[in-house]
Order: C-alpha cells, then structure tokens, then sequence
C-alpha cells in the first residue's frame, strides 16, 4: 500500500504524475477545502468526487489561507497534519496544500478534467464560482457534491466547546470548591483591566481566600473578559492583570488552584459566558468538586445565575438595591460571605 506521506506531493510533482495521468487516459477530478478536524461528511464527498474520474487530486488550503477565509481561530489543525489525514483516505491519490484564497492557479496548471464544488454552490441559487469560466474555458466540467447535514468542522468545534447541555458527562467530584468572580469581586472592578499597575484587592478578599484554603476548600476565578472579544485589551494586557492578582494574592498566602476566562464578546454568542454555567461546571470537574457543594461569589446578578444554573450555592456581594437575583445568600461584605460559605462547606448536604 502507498505510504500516505507520498500521496502529499508539491505543485511541481503534482504536475509531473498529472501529465503521466493523462498520458494513460485517466479522468482527473478536482477538489478542494480546508479540512480542518476531518469528518464523515469529508470522507463521503471525498469519496463522492472519485466516483467521478479516474483519479482524485486534493487541494488543501494552507494555514495562512484558511486564516483569511475563516477567521483568526482556525485553522485548528496545521496544514502538514490536514493534508496527511485527508491523504489518508483511500479514495484519494494526491494532496497539495496552497496558499491562495481560490484554487484558479493551481487549476490553471493541472487542468483537471472535473472540479468538483460543494452543492451550496450549484445554480441557479449557489454562490459563485470564480474558477468555473478557467475550467469550462479549457473543455473541464464543474460537477457538484451533495453536502452532508449537520456534518462540518464548525459545528464539532461548537459541540467541543461545551454548549449547554452538552457538559452532562463531566465527572462530578465530591468535595466544595469555592468559585470566584474577579472584578468588583476579588479586585476593583476598573472596566476593561489591562493594567496590572491598577489592580488592588477589595478589602476582606485575603482574609476570606485564607480562610477556605485552611478549609480545604480549592479556590478557582470565573471570569467574563469581554475586553479581549471587543478589542479593548490584549492578550498580554489579560496576562498581566492575571499575573498581577496572583502575585497580589501569593503576598497574602493564597495559591489559586483554577482560573477561567471567558474572552468573547457578548455579540459573539460563546457557550461559555457567564451566566452560562460551562466554565463553572469545567472548573468543578477540573478542581474535583461537585457543583451541589460548590460555592460561586460575584458582585453580579449574572454571577449568581450562573452558578445557580451550575447547580451551586451563589451568593451575590453587595448588590444594588432592588436588582433581582438568583442569590441564595446576598452579603453586605466578604465577612458575611466568608462566615456564611464556611458553615454551610463543613456541613454535610
Ligand atoms: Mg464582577
């Protein structure tokens, strides 16, 4: 069997054994994508497009290309691994990665005899294809592939990142675990942080982390940072102010055990902002404590929503009057919330 490191060939190879092809009268089809986190629904179009020729050669978009077609979070596979995986597939004979947004030059060369498209873009309703007047222009045929519902890259990133209701097989842990908001909770809350220079402790906040670590209880922030999602602050502005409350913390004898982030905007539609109890519920099974015994504190009605949803006790600190909130506990200072927590951690539930 062929070594599936040889099926990934550059343009210049790729143009040597097109040229042996149709020497012997082979019908090369054509295809490209991104393939990034290979899926069932590659395979059988994959496999749906050799149906059509006698050989199948498959363009993969190079990393940089697929950055500009799919946004900065993909690909999340690199191009060597995808072009390898697809390689991989018994249907198909040749890989090439390339790096232009459309397949045109590398058509333009290999003049395969099908090119084949997804059916989202067969007329008359498709999207256009800027390629189809090259290929028809040298005698090629356009062919469509039927598309797979509900199979694409997309949506598995999106059931990996733990919608609601997909987080049921996390296992649960046995202990509490105090989980924590950060600002107007653990520091003053200043906006969008990115300057460590600026970050203070609000007042009881060293005591009352003292306190549960004495208790056993492991300590982790939850936190919405959607200064990063809306372009306010950087990725290293983030770190510092992390960093920061750390080393702040590290001074008063507190070691935190977790910290989570949530870095989208509102308008980004994430699965994991606060309310949405996904990075409550991580935090629990990272630390190896169930949600039922576990403890969320924030200054926010969405805070304590959150950790409601996660199936905690919340408490709300200081909150204005009059704002409704999922609460089980609002306290008037980390006195009363420290006081409140400890009692209810050490009795048995
Ligand atoms: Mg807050």
């Amino acid at each position: 069997m062929r070594d599936p490191a040889d099926k990934v060939v550059g343009l210049d190879t790729l143009l040597v054994v097109r040229a042996a092809w149709r020497a012997g009268g082979k019908a090369v089809v054509w295809t490209n994508g991104c393939f990034d986190l290979l899926h069932a629904g590659h395979a059988r179009s994959l496999r749906a497009a050799a149906a059509l020729g006698d050989a199948l050669v498959v363009g993969v978009n190079s990393d940089e290309s697929v950055r500009r077609l799919k946004g900065p979070t993909r690909p999340v596979v690199p191009e060597g691994e995808r072009a390898e995986l697809v390689a991989e597939l018994g249907c198909v004979d040749r890989v090439v990665v390339f790096g232009e947004d459309t397949p045109e030059r590398v058509l333009s060369l290999l003049r395969p005899d099908v090119h084949c498209k997804g059916a989202d873009y067969a007329p008359p309703s498709g999207k256009p294809i800027p390629e189809r007047a090259l290929v028809e222009g040298y005698g090629g045929k356009v062919e469509f592939l039927p598309l797979e519902p509900g199979l694409s890259t997309s949506s598995l990133i999106e059931r990996i990142r733990m919608p609601e209701g997909a987080v049921f097989f996390m296992h649960s842990g046995t202990r509490p675990a105090v989980l924590l908001d950060r600002d107007g909770t653990l520091i003053e809350d200043q906006g969008y942080p990115r300057d460590p220079g600026r970050v203070r402790l609000l007042p009881g906040v060293a005591e009352a982390l003292r306190s549960f670590k004495a208790a056993g209880l492991p300590l982790a922030v939850v936190s919405n940072q959607s200064g990063l999602g809306r372009g306010l602050v950087s990725p290293e502005g983030a770190r510092a102010v992390h960093a920061r409350l750390e080393e702040l913390l590290a001074a008063e004898g507190v070691r935190l055990d977790g910290a989570y982030y949530c870095p989208h905007a509102p308008q980004e539609g994430c699965a994991c902002r606060k309310p949405s109890p996904a990075l409550l519920l991580r935090a629990c099974a990272d630390l190896g404590a169930a949600p039922a015994l576990s403890f969320m504190v924030g200054d926010k009605p969405s805070d304590a929503e959150g950790g409601k949803r996660a199936g905690c006790s919340s408490v709300l600190l200081g909150t204005p009057p009059g704002e409704p909130s999922e609460a089980d506990f609002v306290a008037a200072s980390w006195e009363q919330a420290l006081a409140w927590i400890i009692v209810r951690a050490a009795t048995p539930r």
